[in-house]
């Protein structure tokens, strides 16, 4: 098919929920991606995180050529050695005791399993999430996930025991909390809602009030996790130990795979049976998710996206000072936001013009989250992107919010 019968069968076939870039992608190199013309972008979409490890990473690649020559599927009633190939890896990477884990197939999947054995650990029916929280939009994890955007059309058949507290406010949090809550859930650093970090003492508070509370506290690092921030975890910048942590996005090198870790005798309060995925911990995923994981440890990527980030989001505050449309520039390694004061359809469209895949969260925030192998040089090629577009103030005029 050629690039004209491509968007048209997609447009045609594919349902319309997704906002699109006028681009084919059919090829991809650490952080670059080729179109369907040969042309090159860089990736600071990285499908929304996906690629951390890179755009086809060799090593991931090797393992999948290698797993599906043996067995790709095998029910979890099976032991499977690519499973505990896996285990090992994760448990080894794991937050602090979490050394128990339920295998899925994508984030949503991950945040319903952490909500379903935080109610039946605890025998309680409440769970707080976070004003500006996303966690999935199945209607379990939607239940958490704040946007009215993606709640309201369904909101009768929500999950009912949701309460809200304003993220980063520690007292709306303690107005919620009551011996009814089983746990509450926040990402470290929220992503979908434009790279918001939390004050600095907050995460602690939040660990102390859920334990005194006995309630659980669920961490969801299915954007921040795997170094993505400059730690393995996004929540040890903040010296804070979860009962439930969610994994996802990058695990499988852009293989679907999903991780809920829990200390074991929180998991082990799901019985036989209550709780379950027929493609969850196949052998495939598993076999790529060990190759990522390796990767990531052998080259330190924890380390290279601190390094990195602290690099580019240093030069892109310089934009802050010198353009007065940019508001904040805002994040932790790898992990960016820059919030204008206009809206940025037509930036982000001109960005895709210069060979810059970009991503975004509502209306006025250019999101970053490029793969951690991004090298200095592509960065540079990003900033110098965005300062030119930042300086064509044609359209600036026209779209200022
Ligand atoms: C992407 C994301 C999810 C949902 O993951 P899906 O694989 O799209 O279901 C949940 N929580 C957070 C923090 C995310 O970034």
């Amino acid at each position: 098919m050629n690039e004209t019968e491509i968007v048209k069968s997609e447009e045609e076939y594919l349902a319309k929920v997704y906002r699109r870039f006028p681009v084919v992608a059919v090829r991809g190199k650490e952080a670059v991606i080729w179109d369907i013309n040969g042309k090159e972008y860089i990736d600071c979409m990285g499908g929304y995180g996906v690629a951390l490890v890179g755009h086809s990473n060799p090593k991931v690649v090797e393992a999948i050529v290698e797993q599906s020559k043996k067995l790709i599927t095998c029910h979890p009633s099976l032991y499977n050695d690519a499973r505990a190939n896996l285990l090992e890896r994760l448990v080894k990477i794991a937050p602090k005791g979490l050394t128990s884990v339920f295998l899925s197939n994508s984030g949503a999947e991950a945040v319903e399993a952490a909500i379903k054995v935080a109610i039946k650990h605890t025998g309680r029916r409440k769970i707080i999430s976070m004003t500006g929280g996303f966690h999935g939009k199945t209607l379990g994890a939607l239940s958490l996930t704040w946007n009215q955007k993606y709640r309201k059309p369904f909101e009768s058949m929500l999950y009912p025991n949701v309460k809200f507290a304003r993220f980063g406010d520690i007292e709306s949090l303690k107005k919620e909390l009551d011996n009814e809550v089983a746990a509450v859930i926040t990402e470290p650093i929220q992503g979908e809602t434009g790279i918001i970090l939390p004050p600095d003492d907050y995460l602690k508070q939040v660990r102390e009030l859920t334990s005194t509370n006995g309630s659980l506290l669920i961490v969801d690092e299915i954007q921040s996790g795997l170094g993505r921030t400059g730690k393995m975890w996004a929540h040890m910048h903040w010296n804070i130990e979860p009962d439930i942590v969610t994994v996802a996005k990058g695990l499988g090198g852009g293989v679907p795979i999903a991780a809920t870790l829990a200390k074991p005798e929180v998991m082990n309060s799901l019985k036989v049976g209550e709780h379950s995925s027929t493609f969850g911990g196949n052998p495939l995923s598993c076999a790529a998710a060990s190759a990522t994981i390796d990767f990531i440890l052998e080259q330190n990527l924890p380390r290279r996206a601190e390094e990195l980030g602290t690099y580019f989001i240093g030069k892109l505050r310089t934009l802050s000072e010198e353009s007065k449309y940019v508001r904040e520039v805002r994040g932790l390694g790898l992990m960016i936001g820059i919030e204008m004061k206009f809206n940025i359809h037509e930036f982000l469209n001109r960005l895709l013009e210069k060979g810059i895949i970009p991503l975004y969260s509502s209306i006025n925030i250019v999101r970053m989250l490029p793969p951690l192998v991004i090298k200095k040089e592509q960065l540079d090629f990003v900033y110098s992107k965005v300062r030119e577009t930042l300086s064509e103030r044609d359209w600036l005029q026209a779209t200022k919010a």
